[in-house]
């Protein structure tokens, strides 16, 4: 990135947070970094003693990046970690384009998103939520608050009193629940007490909570689709005629938990159907960020440097609505001259840009932003 295109962003963010204010919770508690175009924390160990004097720095300073503690300590500039004294951390979610299966994948650069990887990403996130932390951990939504990452993916930070208080290794154990490895999850636990019981509806049922209910669910929903969507899990041909041949009496079995029917054939079939339920459902989630209660995070409402994008947050009832290339943009009414030599084709603000090729074209300075911190512009004379 040359000078002129460095300026031209510099420019842009100093601009947005003069006309924005941004406001973080219990400020005085959390460790800050920031960084600029080479890399994304350069600096960190800084505090604010409050929002005034946070919004002040952003305005004199217009960093490329600012990202903050989700832990929070007594002593947040204090030196070595230990002496900051943790009191407790948000229990964090990054959710990443890069990390969700698309049919995309391939088709454009890793480092732009289309409609489709960015709805992708959204269910994961959506998922995230409704299925895991609500339905299994019982987090109240009024504990969740979302924000775009401001460039990929989303942030989900869980404010709930008891979450909190967890350590590093509980957090470990919540990301493996939520992205379990299929090949040591525990088949006996699904099924204790089956065999001796009589009563055989004592297995994963559609109704069940956590990971029993999403076994019997994905499984229901597979065999209902037919055997193109049984073929799925990658499980023998056989298996599939038999399940095809026995399905009314099969679906309608498990839904009640009784797997007696499919009782020789589990081994090999729970493994695959725990794949394909956290393939889909969860594969997403960046476990280092979420067992690491020391990691800095994107600000909410600050730029992306990555894209001059906002870590924008919102309601995540709004989340269904929330359409990050048009509400996370930093807006601007004017169009700038860029150079650009190869560049894919992005979707912002409801419009279509390029694919561009060996061209010098005017657009509007977020889409200019854009391209040039992705690499693919540079500022013209
Ligand atoms: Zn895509």
């Amino acid at each position: 990135m040359n000078d002129r295109s460095k300026q031209f962003i510099k420019d842009l963010i100093a601009e947005y947070y003069k006309k924005n204010v941004i406001e973080v919770s219990r400020i005085n508690e959390r460790e800050f970094g920031v960084g600029d175009f080479d890399a994304p924390i350069k600096r960190r160990h800084i505090a604010f003693t409050d929002n005034l004097t946070f919004n002040n720095f952003l305005r004199e300073n217009a960093p490329i990046f600012i990202s903050y503690s989700s832990a929070l300590y007594s002593y947040p500039d204090a030196r070595p970690m230990e002496s900051k004294l943790l009191k407790e951390a948000e229990l964090v979610f990054d959710i990443d384009a890069d990390d969700v299966d698309s049919p995309c994948k391939g088709k454009h650069p890793s480092n732009v998103v289309c409609e489709i990887c960015n709805d992708r990403v959204k269910e994961e996130t959506i998922k995230l939520v409704e299925d895991f932390l609500t339905k299994d951990f019982g987090v109240s939504k009024s504990n969740i608050r979302v924000n775009y990452s401001g460039n990929r993916g989303y942030h989900v930070h869980v404010i709930d009193n008891d979450l909190m208080k967890l350590n590093q290794h509980a957090r470990e154990e919540i990301s493996d629940y939520i992205d379990p490895d299929p090949e040591s999850f525990d088949i006996d636990i699904l099924f204790s007490g089956y065999e001796s019981s009589s009563y055989k509806k004592a297995g994963p049922g559609t109704e069940d909570n956590g990971w029993r209910g999403r076994i019997a669910r994905v499984f229901v929903n597979l065999a209902e689709r037919g055997d193109a969507a049984l073929r799925q899990l990658e499980i023998d041909d056989s298996i599939i005629d038999y399940i095809m041949r026995n399905r009314e009496n099969i679906v309608q079995e498990i839904s009640e938990g009784d797997w007696s029917l499919l009782w020789s054939y589990r081994d090999q079939l729970i493994p695959k159907i725990v794949r394909y339920a956290s393939s889909r459902n969860s594969k997403s989630i960046d476990k280092n960020v979420t067992k690491d209660i020391y990691h800095l995070i994107r600000v909410p409402n600050t730029i992306n440097g990555k894209s001059c994008m906002i870590a924008k947050e919102f309601s995540y009832s709004d989340i269904d609505r929330f359409d990050p290339m048009k509400d996370a943009i930093v807006r601007k009414d004017e169009d700038v001259k860029v150079v650009i030599k190869d560049a894919p084709q992005i979707y912002m603000n409801d419009t279509y840009y390029g694919p561009y090729k060996d061209i010098t074209i005017e657009l509007p300075a977020y889409v200019a932003a854009y391209y040039i911190l992705k690499g693919y512009a540079e500022l013209s004379c």
